[in-house]
């Protein structure tokens, strides 16, 4: 019996063999540890990599979220649609700006936003829709930007979990009006601490969020903008993000390969595997559906695998908001997913041995006829 417990992430191997000390040290010999160089830097960098104009860097991916919906315009009680299986992240941000969720249902192939669930969602005049990249996994977003611009209504892409995914040489963040993201570490491209960033291609909207991020202000003490606040990348942070984004590439495609052995391993079992291995995903996690999802997490976690749920609980039936702060479309796929999805150990580093303990293990679960 294999005694390590093989865990879902790991900083450690994914982040080995990086030289995080000189980046570091540079920043404390510059003595100038917000708003500076570095910063300056990575947000040229990640807008080029993104092939975007603006990127405006924040605190975290929450943020990025907020600052974007305050960019776009977005007023109290104004409509925002969002997906109600992708962690809150959007609904929290579209209630923090005093606005209301609009819920459309995700596509079952997918799991990100149906197409056709958005257009019959649109008589309520949204004034933005957020289109989550889960798993990352891109939308199928072309159909939904295009359905959006006809009604007029921007776009904001959440791609905290799908960095560098693309389709036809076009990235995650370059579809839409706006777009966030996350480098939290567990990320695609995470820091050793919190930060995120807004990209876009409008200089309007850019320059907006640029005073949000810091007080509102148009220059030094000079309050323009309401609602602002201080959200600001650090030094430190955008030093270390600058060392790993040359690696992103590389890492997805481990993160890919990965998924693509367990999806070959998996493809005659009775689960449904991620939908793509394509360049169009990225593997942020490796998510499966299962019919008897607590035996199937038991059995994973007496054989020494980690597992975890993306997540368990809809945005619609969270308990912190009643229903009358939110609408929804018909939810039935949505419903069904939080049932069945389950997440097995992706990520940069994962040894190969591990890969194959986790395969044994889901191939011996269903061959012990579960
Ligand atoms: C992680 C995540 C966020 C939030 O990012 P933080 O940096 O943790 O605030 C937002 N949206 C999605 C889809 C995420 O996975």
């Amino acid at each position: 019996m294999p005694s390590v417990n093989i865990p879902l992430f790991s900083a450690h191997k994914a982040n080995d063999s990086l030289d995080f000390v000189t980046p570091i040290k540079k920043v404390l010999e510059s003595h100038w540890y917000i708003l500076g160089a570095e910063v300056k830097a990575f947000e040229a960098e990640f807008a080029e990599y993104t092939g975007v104009k603006h990127c405006i860097s924040v605190a975290n991916g929450s943020e990025a979220l907020e600052l974007a919906l305050l960019g776009l315009g977005v007023k109290q009680n104004d409509y925002v649609v969002a997906v109600a299986n992708a962690g809150f992240y959007g609904s929290t941000a579209i209630h923090a700006v005093g606005a209301k969720p609009l819920y459309v249902d995700i596509a079952n192939d997918t799991l990100t936003m149906c197409p056709v669930a958005l257009k019959a969602s649109l008589d309520l005049k949204p004034s933005a829709i957020i289109v989550t990249h889960l798993y990352g996994q891109l939308a199928n977003i072309e159909e939904i930007v295009s359905i959006a611009s006809a009604a007029g209504i921007p776009v904001l892409e959440d791609c905290a979990q799908s960095h560098g995914a693309s389709r036809n040489g076009k990235l995650a963040g370059s579809f839409g009006t706006i777009a966030c993201f996350s480098f939290y570490p567990t990320k695609n491209l995470g820091a050793l601490g919190d930060g995120g960033a807004i990209v876009t291609n409008h200089v309007e909207v850019a320059e907006k969020v640029l005073q949000l991020r810091q007080y509102g202000w148009s220059k030094k003490y000079h309050v323009e903008v309401p609602n602002g606040r201080n959200s600001r990348l650090d030094e430190m942070q955008a030093a270390i993000l600058r060392v790993k984004l040359p690696h992103l590439d590389t890492w997805n495609a481990q993160r890919r390969s990965i998924a693509q052995r367990y999806n070959n391993a998996f493809a005659h079992l009775d689960m449904q595997l991620p939908h793509s291995i394509n360049e169009d995903f990225v593997a942020h996690l490796y998510v499966v559906r299962v019919k008897n999802r607590d035996d199937f997490a038991q059995y994973m976690s007496s054989h020494q695998i980690s597992t975890d749920i993306h997540y368990p609980v809809a945005d619609h039936m969270q308990p912190a908001y009643n229903s009358s702060k939110s609408k929804s479309m018909s939810l039935s796929q949505t419903e069904e997913a939080c049932q069945s999805v389950i997440s097995l150990p992706c990520f940069p580093g994962l040894p190969d041995e591990d890969v194959q303990r986790v395969i044994d293990a889901v191939v011996k679960y269903f061959s012990e006829g579960k």
